[in-house]
C-alpha cells in the first residue's frame, strides 16, 4: 500500500471495504492530490486528515459517515468535497472554513438544515443537496457570489429563497419532487434554467417568471415539451398545509379546463394585497422600503408582452455613493427585507418599482404553453389599471383572499 501511495498522485480506493482511512497514507501521502473513497464502510475520517495538505478533491460517496472531525475544516486547499450517500444528519460547521471549495455534494443524507457557516463559501459554484429532508433553503444561498448550480431535488421544500432571484451567476436550479406551493414572483437576474417537475401543489407562476420560462423554451431544445414542468399546475390545493400566507380563491367561471375554482398561495413576504381597481393608498412602511431600496440599488425588470425577450438589470450603486441611511441602525425585519430583495417589481414597464409587502394583483390565464394561472403584481392602482388595459395575455379573473 505504501508503494501504491508513493507512486500516485490520485488514489483510487473505491470499493475496498475500508472501515477506516489507512494511516499509511499519513506517512507517505503528503503529495496526494485526489482521493477516491467511494463505496467503502467509513464511519468518519481521522483528525490527521488535515495533514494531507495537497488534497484538493475528496470523494466519499456511499460510506457510512455520521460525523466528521472539525479538522476537516483545516483542509483549506479542498475544491471538491463529495459526502453524498452517507448517514449525515448535520453538516459540520467547519465546512464553512473551506474557502476554496467549488463543489459541495451532500446528496442522499438525512440533512434537515444547512448551517449558516456555509454562507462563507465564497467560491462555491455547485451546491448539491438533493435527497435530504430540507424544508427551507436559507436566503443566503442567493448571496453565494459564484454559485452556478443548485440542486435540491427530493426534499421537503415549500418555497425557494426570494434572494435567489438576485444571484448573479446562477445557470441551473433543480428543485423537482418537493412541496413547493409557489416559485419566487420576481424574474431571476441570471435567467437560470429551473427544473421543478413533480411539485404537485404548485399551481401558478408569476408573469415575469412565465416569460422567462417561455424565452428559455424557445431558445433551448425544450421546444417539444408541451408544458413547463411535469406534475405541476393541477387545480387542487393542499388544504392540510398550515400557513399564514395569503391565499386567493379564484373564480374560474368555466375558463379553465375542468371548470374548478382554484386556490393559490402567495409568498409569505406579501402581507397586503388589493384588487386592481381598488383605490386605496399604500402604507408608509411599504413606501419607505421602496424608496430605500431604489436609493440603494438600481433595479429594473423589463418584461415585454412578447415572450421573446425578458431582460433584468440589477446593479448595486457605485461604492462611493453616499447614502443617507445606515444598514446597521435598521431593525432586523427591514434589513432582511432589503437584503432579500423585492418580492417583485411592478409589471408596468414604465414603472418597475420594487414591491416588498404590498401590491395590487391581477390574475389571468396564460395560454402560451398550456392554460395556466399567472399573476402580475403592480405597485399602485394606476399601474394596475394601465397594465390591465394593455395586456392582452390576461383574461382577468376575479379573486378574493382567504386565510
Ligand atoms: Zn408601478
Amino acid at each position: 500500500m505504501a508503494n501504491e501511495i508513493k507512486s500516485k498522485i490520485i488514489l483510487h480506493w473505491n470499493c475496498r471495504g475500508l472501515v477506516e482511512l489507512p494511516e499509511v497514507i499519513r506517512l507517505h501521502g503528503s503529495h496526494i492530490k485526489e482521493i477516491y473513497l467511494k463505496w467503502n464502510k467509513l464511519t468518519t475520517l481521522p483528525p490527521w486528515i488535515m495533514e494531507l495538505f495537497n488534497v484538493t478533491n475528496l470523494y466519499m460517496y456511499g460510506n457510512l459517515i455520521k460525523q466528521l472531525p472539525a479538522e476537516l475544516g483545516r483542509m483549506k486547499q479542498l475544491t471538491v468535497l463529495d459526502l453524498s450517500a452517507n448517514k449525515l444528519e448535520q453538516i459540520p460547521c467547519c465546512i464553512g472554513n473551506l474557502r476554496n471549495l467549488k463543489c459541495l455534494f451532500l446528496n442522499d443524507n438525512f440533512i434537515e438544515k444547512l448551517p449558516v457557516e456555509l454562507s462563507q463559501l465564497s467560491n462555491l459554484q455547485i451546491l448539491s443537496v438533493s435527497g435530504n429532508q430540507i424544508v427551507a433553503l436559507p436566503e443566503w444561498t442567493g448571496s453565494l457570489p459564484k454559485l452556478k448550480e443548485l440542486y435540491a431535488d427530493n426534499n421537503r421544500l415549500k418555497e425557494l429563497p426570494n434572494r435567489l432571484t438576485l444571484a448573479p451567476e446562477l445557470t441551473m436550479i433543480s428543485v423537482c419532487s418537493n412541496r413547493l406551493t409557489y416559485l419566487p414572483l420576481n424574474g431571476f437576474l441570471s435567467s437560470p434554467f429551473i427544473g421543478f417537475d413533480a411539485n404537485e401543489y404548485l399551481n401558478y407562476v408569476s408573469y415575469p417568471l412565465l416569460f422567462q420560462f417561455l424565452s428559455q423554451l424557445r431558445t433551448t431544445a425544450l421546444d417539444n415539451r408541451s408544458c413547463l414542468a411535469f406534475g405541476c399546475f393541477k387545480t387542487h390545493y393542499d388544504t392540510n398545509v398550515l400557513s399564514t400566507n395569503i391565499k386567493l380563491y379564484i373564480e374560474m367561471k368555466g375558463l379553465y379546463e375542468n371548470d374548478t375554482d382554484v386556490i393559490i398561495e402567495l409568498p409569505r413576504q406579501l402581507l397586503k394585497i388589493h384588487e386592481f381597481h381598488k383605490n386605496v393608498t399604500c402604507s408608509l412602511w411599504e413606501l419607505a422600503l421602496r424608496k430605500i431600496y431604489t436609493e440603494r440599488y438600481k433595479h429594473t425588470l423589463d418584461v415585454f408582452t412578447s415572450p421573446l425577450s425578458v431582460t433584468i438589470l440589477y446593479s448595486p450603486l457605485p461604492k462611493d455613493t453616499k447614502l443617507d441611511f445606515m444598514l446597521s441602525t435598521m431593525n432586523c425585519t427591514l434589513y432582511n427585507l432589503l437584503t432579500n430583495g423585492p418580492v417583485s417589481v411592478c409589471v408596468n414597464s414604465h414603472c418597475q418599482q420594487p414591491i416588498f409587502t404590498e401590491a395590487w394583483i391581477i390574475i389571468g390565464i396564460s395560454h402560451h404553453v398550456k392554460s395556466m394561472i399567472t399573476i402580475a403584481l403592480c405597485c399602485s392602482k394606476s399601474c394596475a389599471s394601465a397594465f390591465a388595459t394593455h395586456s392582452s395575455t390576461f383574461n382577468k379573473l376575479h379573486w378574493y383572499p382567504i386565510n
